[in-house]
């Protein structure tokens, strides 16, 4: 993802036409009811600062293209005129896809980001690349929104793993075991659909500035705990911090302890070599990965101080404080979004246990930012592999035609 990307800022240049203009026009309506939820007319007016009948054509416009829906209000009537509310129309759709070593995630996600359809594939081993290019052709054709009215602008893969965005490659992702794989291109080849990749991590921060924990201003970080280690992302002033080669915000690499053990990144003691889930469910004895019931086993082994589970997790909560300490002094953050099982970890110790982890940080109250877990639960990467199909309509809603 480009800097900037999830940023809704709209800019009129000097020298602009007029239709491009009108494209600026129907972005900012189309990214308000897209992101805040449905307004009435009146609202995006206020909103916009456009005058009303601009508005209007600029509804019916966004309309006709299968993207708003206009609904009489359903909130309470009120005195007089009925104002109708406009909102993002799942009638036009993203399929996401989110491959892990346990399992493949496949969703249908309308354009008000709602998971219309989901469906989850067990891996009994890791996939290959062509299996799982197999696997995505066979399940999206069961999703294909045939019959519905509904459209499908494309797919969206989250990737665990370094990916270049521009030409739908996975460079690398480790714990996959797949390196310098189109899987874009082999995507698109297989179902025809335009395929857009990013790094899954990149993904739930986008999701989260969109519709979650993430949303406003300021610095937000975001550490995501996943099957096969842990992501990250950085986002400032709703701009997604990329770095030169996209690989911005690899928290899982920060280094915590030098004794600990050999990562594949070269390194030892890393972040995500000492805070992993596979050590967590060895030391609850499960062998069932559904996130529910590492949830419940947690809660049973915090109880009990002597267990071997809550051992294990307060090693892991220890690693992570000392992760979250460089990380909090470096970026002076606003909130720290925890995803994934650390979000799980968060809501059984409790923020001010995992803070007793962290402290010391640099002194300043304004330095305390809120340790929250991810307000999307477990579809946040599936919403943010959509966001990326999303994109370039909410940049130019021209792009999709009328219907
Ligand atoms: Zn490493």
């Amino acid at each position: 993802m480009a800097d900037g990307a999830i940023s809704d800022a709209t800019t009129i240049t000097l020298g602009a036409t007029i239709d491009d203009v009108r494209r600026q026009n129907l972005s900012q309506v189309l990214r308000l009811v897209h992101r805040d939820g449905p307004h009435s007319r009146s609202d995006l007016t206020r909103a916009t600062g456009l005058n009303r009948s601009t508005v209007g054509g600029l509804v019916l416009e966004l309309s006709h293209r299968g993207l708003v829906d206009e609904n009489d209000s359903t909130g309470p009537r009120r005195v007089g005129r009925p104002s109708p509310t406009v909102s993002a129309s799942d009638q036009t759709t993203a399929i996401a896809v989110n491959p892990e070593i346990d399992a493949i995630d496949v969703a249908l996600v309308g354009l008000s980001g709602a998971v219309l359809q989901r469906v989850r594939y067990r891996n009994e081993r890791v996939p290959t690349v062509s299996e799982f290019v197999n696997i995505v052709s066979a399940l999206t054709a069961g999703m294909r929104p045939y019959g519905s009215g509904r459209q499908a602008l494309g797919i969206g893969v989250a990737i665990p793993g370094l990916v270049r965005e521009a030409d739908g490659t996975v460079i690398l992702a480790p714990h996959l075991g797949w390196q310098d794989a189109p899987i874009g291109r082999m995507i698109t080849d297989a179902t025809g659909y335009d395929v857009v990749i990013g790094n899954d991590a990149n993904c739930g921060v986008i999701a989260e500035n969109t519709f979650g924990a993430g949303r406003g201003d300021g610095v937000v970080i975001y550490l995501n705990g996943g099957a096969s280690g842990i992501g990250g992302g950085i986002v400032i002033n709703n701009r997604l911090i990329a770095g030169e080669g996209g690989n911005a915000g690899e928290f899982g690499h920060t280094v915590v302890t030098s004794v600990g053990r050999r990562c594949h990144c070269g390194s030892t003691g890393c972040l995500e070599t000492e805070v992993r889930r596979e050590r967590l469910l060895s030391a609850l004895s499960l062998m069932n990965t559904e996130p529910d019931d590492l949830l419940v086993a947690m809660e049973l082994a915090w109880l009990d101080r002597r267990s071997v589970g809550r051992r294990e997790m307060e090693r892991q909560l220890s690693h992570l404080g000392v992760a979250l300490r460089s990380i909090i002094n470096v970026f002076n953050p606003r909130r720290v979004i925890l995803g994934g099982y650390l979000a799980q970890l968060l809501a059984v110790v409790g923020e001010h246990e995992l803070r007793g982890w962290i402290a010391p940080t640099l002194p300043g109250a304004s330095a305390e930012p809120d340790l929250v877990g991810t307000g999307l639960a477990d579809a946040l990467l599936l919403i943010g592999a959509a966001e990326l199909v999303f994109a370039p309509a909410l940049e130019d809603p021209t792009r999709v035609a009328e219907r």
